[in-house]
């Protein structure tokens, strides 16, 4: 199994934290979204990387269903990604 961002295929690493409203910071999927200190559940995730939200599950990839659409979609993904201008 496999942690990326839908939208630019970017994988947290063990030092990717994200903090809740409540101010608390930890991994989140480790927790699968939820917040160790105040229980609020985030069924959205913002990428560190690109910063777009996705779905929370939309994160999980199972290895054995990547097909080669899927691995031929990414690169093209990622290059819209880097095309767009600077700050947006
Ligand atoms: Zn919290
Ligand atoms: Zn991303």
């Amino acid at each position: 199994m496999v942690i990326a961002c839908p939208k630019c295929d970017w994988r947290p690493g063990p030092a990717a934290l994200w903090q809740c409203s409540c101010a608390h910071v930890w991994p989140t999927f480790a927790t699968h979204g939820v917040c160790p200190a105040c229980g609020r559940v985030w069924h959205d995730t913002q990428c560190l990387a690109c910063k777009a939200w996705s779905d929370h599950e939309d994160w999980y990839h199972d290895d054995d269903g990547l097909t080669v659409a899927d691995y031929l979609a990414d690169p093209a993904r990622s290059r819209e990604d880097t095309a767009l201008p600077a700050g947006k």
